[in-house]
Parts: structure tokens; C-alpha cells; sequence
């Protein structure tokens, strides 16, 4: 897109018309204005026509036309690459003149259709081809969606990566898994560093966060100041680390504030998100109910603030905590290492030893291989864990929420604990579980305090991002200052407006195994068939010199139905293709292209016809 596309209609800062919602924002988004205009919308124009104030538009427009061209100054622009419209792969790049940076460099995990797909990553294209430009990568978070991407980046571009103390350990494990942690530059920061990326520089300030040691950023550049909070909530009684640096982006919005970037995730629940020491109450009183019950915490394991109240309160009713999964005995072992997690002597056992001592004396925490709670509580429940075993004796308790779209499967698998026997706690009974993000009250709070020219919602599906711009209006940001983003977009901001300056590559790669890029949507699309439909597969051996069939033609099949219970259509199926072979070979002349998508064309519509099911059909026919 070369066309500078104009997104918004120049406003002062704060004016704000009943009229202008938000949905007129999103079609003035959408039409292609000339380079230095300011927003020509023909409905506008006409509301503006009839609103009287203003008879005569065409002159003033001009004028004001030709006076932004002269005040326009440096401009800043933001690059989304990920974690817009989607959960996960959290990329945000930031340009200035020759200078560019990268905000959060994370992966999703695949949804349910993407068969086979180990982790999704973004695309990263628009990087490589700017590789002399780019300064850096600074880290708000160790959590995957923020830091997942990183090793696949660095082998393609090597950058130096900035992050807290925690964030670099746990980034320095996922170098190391790829074997280039030697070849890294990592650099450990702490709240109110600035680091320089050329003509930019980026202020790291405290957040509270489902992790420790989390940040966000002041982005200090040449056009203005720019907020990212990075993933945030206000929690006035942290476990550990402090409280939100809140007085620090007052300061910022006192100096004046170009853009905020924030936290969406939860914008569309009100009020505010508990601080994390109400799950600490919980665990003591169901600890203390819990009597000859063995306990299970299952929980994400970056949570390092909800394990540590977990072994507070083992250490209180005097019990053993075993950490099972290989994700969270990593995570627990560096926040031990680093201080973040504080283990009085001997109460650790390995999840092998718990068979020694009785029930009431054990505290399981476990997590899944990706650091998520459920698959390995599933496997424990089905009897197909290695080492744990859920039992009728069991408290097993629940203290994280379903990742979005995995609700089905933690049913499933509370169901099956309960059937079991054993008596299952989760969020909905008991405070076992509060957000890592920040709610509709705390959100407002921020954009309060730093007080906003520009509003870019991020972090979150459609919705919460949407719900997100809402309420920035709702607070008084003219709707034509507030954008919602989609990944890929230039978006441009300076002292005149903020506007979508073109589109750069942007999607999703697949990791599969060892390979990453080489599963794409045909694919997928492939697999996708196989799984729902299955697979037919034709062979046949045909004489080259006479063309005629020596061997088959031979129906295999696989998903699709089972063969001994199908003789008869497997048997009209192979007349079928009898047919159509002695009809499409000659003595003379044949063509395999032919051939091939005859039998895959024929045979297609004869299944059909028959079963209602479109398989996928192979035919391999040799020449002999
Ligand atoms: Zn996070
Ligand atoms: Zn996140």
C-alpha cells in the first residue's frame, strides 16, 4: 500500500463530538486519502455542512491543508507485528528516523485445527529486510507470549536483548535449549533504566504482573513521549517487588504523553483485578479443610508469586511440596537462583519420593511441558502421568483459568477428577486464581494518569481491544485519536495526527518439530482433510509398451472406512477405476497427468455420490 492512507481527521486534543463513534473511525480508516490531506470524509464533511457552523468548508481546508504541511515535525512510527486480534506473539516494532527497536518478541501457541503445529511464531520478514536499522530488543516479561519468539529471531538477525534479571534467566534457558547462548548479547536492567536504541531510548518502569520482575516502557523519542505498559495490573499488596511505579507515569503524562500503548486483555470486566495475596487466604483455609487429603496445585509455572504462597502455606500446615513438570522444576529452580522465590530447608521433595510419605503430609504443584496447568492434571487423571496418580484421596486444586478456547478440556478433565473421587476445587468455588491483568478501573487509571494525545489499544482478541478503545473514549479521547490496530500496519504519529501509513508482511509461521516455515496453508489444509475425511489410496501397475494394467488397481484406505465392513464399495469403487483406466489407455499414447486426475476427479465423485465424504484419493500408478 503506497497510498498514505488517511486514518483520522485532525482534532484537538480532547474535543470530542457525540456524533464521531467509534465506528465512523473505522470506515474513515478504511478510504485512501491524498498524502498530506487532512481527512476528507464525505460524511463527515456533509455533518460538518449541516451542522451550519462552518458554511464555507473548501477555503479554511485548503489553508489548514497547507499549514500542516509547514508544522508537521518528526513523525514516530509503530509497527505491529503480533499479538493484535490473537492471544500470544507479542511483537511491537518502533521506528525514528534510521533507528529501529522491537518491543516483546513472543509466540502463540496453535489453535485446535492446526494439526501437528507445535508453536506459532511471527513473521518475521519485515525484520530481516531492515536488519541494519534495527538497534535492539528490549523484553517487558518472561512470559511466553512475550519472549517464545526470541531464539528463532536471533538465529536469523543477532541482536542485543534487554530485560530484568528474571527475564534474561529465563530467556538465557531458551538460548541455551537452541544452543546459542554463547553466541548472545543479553543485558540484565531494572525499573528506571534507559536504554539507548539510537536517536530513541526506552525507560523500563515496575508493573505488577502473573510473573515477576515484569515492565513496561516509557519510549522516550524525538516525536514525543510513548507509553507501552506491557502486560499490567495494580496490585496495592504484591508478594514481592513492589507496587506499579503509578507516581513514574504521572510524571511522564505531567511532561505530556504522545501515544499509549496498553494492556487490553481484561478490558472488557469491570472494576478490579484482586491483588494476588487473596489466592494466598484461599490456599490457607482449603489447606487447613484439606485434613488426610493429599493436596495438588495445578498452576502455570511462570506463576512464581503463586507458588511461593503455595509453599507459605505448606510450610504452615506442615507439608512436603513436590514440583512436578519439566517447565516449572526449570522456572522454580532460576526464580530460587535469583531470590525471587524464598524455600524454607528441606520442605522440597522430588515428585518421585512422595510414595514415602503419608497423604497429609504432600503438596503436589504441577504444570504441562508448555508451562500450562491442564494437560498434565489430564494425564494424572486418565492414569497416564509417569509419576502421579490422581486418587479418590486427593484435594485437587485448580488455581488458573482456561486458556481461551481450551474450556471444553478442562471440564473434561475436572469431570473426570471428580469421577475419580477426589474433590476438585476451581476458580468459580473458591478465589484460587486472580488475573495477571489489569481491569476496566485500573485501565482507566493509567490512561488518568498519563494522559494520552493518541490511544493504541493491544494485547487481546477483537474484543477486549475494542471494549479497550471504548472506554478511552468513554474517558475523552477524541475516537479519531484512538486507533484500533491490525498486525502489519505503519502507523505514523507526530504533533498533527496519527495515521496508517502503509502495510508491511506480518502473519504466522509454523513450528513444526525441526522445521519452522515449511508447514504452511496447504498443508495445514491437507491435514485438516485427512483428519475430517481420510485417505484413499489408488495402486495400479500398467505395462508401458502395451499400456495395459499387469497388477491392481488396489484400493487402500486409512481413516476413511473400515475395509472389510465395505467390500461392496470397495469393489464398485475399484470397477470404477478399471473403467477409467482402460478408457484413458491407449497402446499408442497416454498421458499420466491425465490419468491421475481422471481416477482422482472420478473416483471423487463416485465416494461422494455414495457416502457423502470427500477423502483425500492418491492414485500411484508405476510404469513397467
Ligand atoms: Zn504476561
Ligand atoms: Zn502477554
Amino acid at each position: 500500500m503506497t497510498t498514505r492512507e488517511k486514518l483520522v481527521k485532525q482534532e484537538k486534543p480532547g474535543s470530542r463530538t457525540k456524533m464521531n463513534t467509534l465506528s465512523d473511525t473505522a470506515q474513515t480508516k478504511k478510504r485512501a486519502h491524498t498524502p498530506s490531506g487532512i481527512g476528507k470524509d464525505p460524511d463527515k464533511t456533509k455533518k460538518a455542512a449541516n451542522s451550519k457552523k462552518r458554511p464555507t468548508q473548501k477555503d479554511p481546508k485548503e489553508k489548514q491543508k497547507r499549514q500542516t504541511r509547514q508544522a508537521r515535525k518528526i513523525s514516530l512510527k509503530i509497527v505491529p507485528l503480533g499479538g493484535l486480534n490473537e492471544i500470544g506473539k507479542n511483537l511491537t516494532v518502533f521506528e525514528c528516523g534510521q533507528d529501529k527497536f522491537i518491543v516483546d518478541c513472543g509466540l502463540a501457541f496453535p489453535e485446535a485445527d492446526m494439526y501437528g503445529v507445535d508453536m506459532v511464531l511471527p513473521d518475521f520478514t519485515y525484520l530481516e529486510n531492515n536488519a541494519d536499522s534495527l538497534r535492539g530488543i528490549i523484553i517487558t516479561h518472561g512470559h511466553e507470549d512475550h519472549i517464545g519468539a526470541i531464539p528463532y529471531l536471533l538465529k536469523k538477525i543477532n541482536l542485543p536483548v534487554y530485560g530484568t534479571r528474571l527475564t534474561i534467566g529465563l530467556i538465557e534457558g531458551k538460548l541455551k535449549e537452541h544452543g546459542i547462548l554463547s553466541s548472545a548479547n543479553l543485558n540484565i536492567i531494572t525499573p528506571r533504566d534507559m536504554i539507548k536504541f539510537g536517536c530513541m531510548s526506552a525507560e523500563a518502569i515496575l508493573v505488577n504482573h502473573s510473573i515477576p520482575d515484569a515492565i513496561g516502557l516509557a519510549i522516550h523519542t524525538p516525536a514525543g513521549i510513548v507509553i507501552h505498559t506491557g502486560d499490567f495490573k495494580v496490585d496495592y499488596s504484591p508478594i514481592e517487588g513492589g507496587i506499579i511505579d503509578l507516581a513514574r507515569f504521572g510524571e511522564l503524562g505531567k511532561r505530556g504523553v504522545l501515544a499509549l500503548l496498553s494492556d487490553s486483555t481484561n478490558a472488557e470486566r469491570p472494576g478490579y483485578t484482586p491483588s494476588e495475596r487473596t489466592v494466598g487466604d484461599s490456599f490457607d483455609l482449603l489447606f487447613k479443610s484439606a485434613g488426610r487429603r493429599r493436596i495438588m496445585v495445578a498452576t502455570f509455572s511462570s506463576n512464581i508469586h503463586r507458588v511461593q504462597q503455595i509453599i507459605s502455606s505448606a510450610k504452615k500446615y506442615n507439608r512436603k511440596v513436590a514440583i512436578s513438570g519439566r517447565s516449572m522444576e526449570n522456572t522454580v529452580a532460576i526464580a530460587i537462583e535469583q531470590g525471587y522465590l524464598k524455600v524454607p530447608d528441606d520442605i522440597l521433595i522430588s515428585a518421585e519420593s512422595i510414595k514415602s510419605y503419608p497423604n497429609d503430609k504432600i503438596i503436589i504443584i504441577t504444570t504441562g511441558s508448555q508451562g500450562e496447568p491442564m494437560s498434565a492434571l489430564s494425564r494424572m487423571a486418565s492414569n497416564d502421568h509417569r509419576t502421579i496418580q490422581a486418587t479418590a484421596e486427593d484435594m485437587v486444586i485448580i488455581s488458573a483459568t482456561p486458556i481461551p478456547g481450551n474450556e471444553k478440556h478442562v471440564n473434561r478433565v475436572i469431570n473426570d477428577l471428580m469421577r475419580l473421587g477426589a474433590k476438585v476445587v476451581y476458580e468459580k468455588m473458591y478465589d484460587v486464581h486472580v488475573s495477571g491483568h489489569a481491569c476496566q478501573d485500573e485501565l482507566k487509571m493509567v490512561i488518568a494518569l498519563t494522559k494520552p494525545r493518541y490511544f493504541i489499544p493491544v494485547h487481546g482478541e477483537y474484543k477486549h481491544i475494542k471494549s479497550h478503545a471504548e472506554l478511552a473514549i468513554d474517558m475523552g479521547i477524541a475516537p479519531s485519536n484512538v486507533h484500533i490496530a491490525e498486525i502489519g500496519q505503519v502507523i505514523e504519529l507526530d504533533n498533527v495526527d496519527m495515521r496508517v501509513t502503509g502495510t508491511v508482511p506480518a502473519g504466522r509461521i509454523f513450528v513444526d518439530g525441526l522445521g519452522v516455515g515449511d508447514v504452511g496453508s496447504i498443508v495445514l489444509r491437507d491435514r485438516r482433510a485427512l483428519s475430517q475425511e481420510g485417505l484413499i489410496i489408488v495402486v495400479a501397475t500398467i505395462e508401458k509398451e502395451s499400456g495395459t494394467v499387469l497388477a491392481g488397481p488396489d484400493i487402500i484406505s486409512r481413516g476413511f472406512v473400515y475395509v472389510r465392513e465395505s467390500e461392496e464399495l470397495m469393489g464398485e469403487a475399484r470397477n470404477v477405476i478399471t473403467t477409467i483406466l482402460s478408457n484413458n489407455l491407449t497402446e499408442s499414447f497416454y498421458d499420466w497427468t491425465s490419468i491421475k486426475s481422471a481416477v482422482r476427479n472420478e473416483l471423487s465423485s463416485f465416494i461422494y455420490r455414495k457416502t457423502k465424504r470427500s477423502p483425500i484419493i492418491l492414485p500411484i500408478l508405476m510404469e513397467v
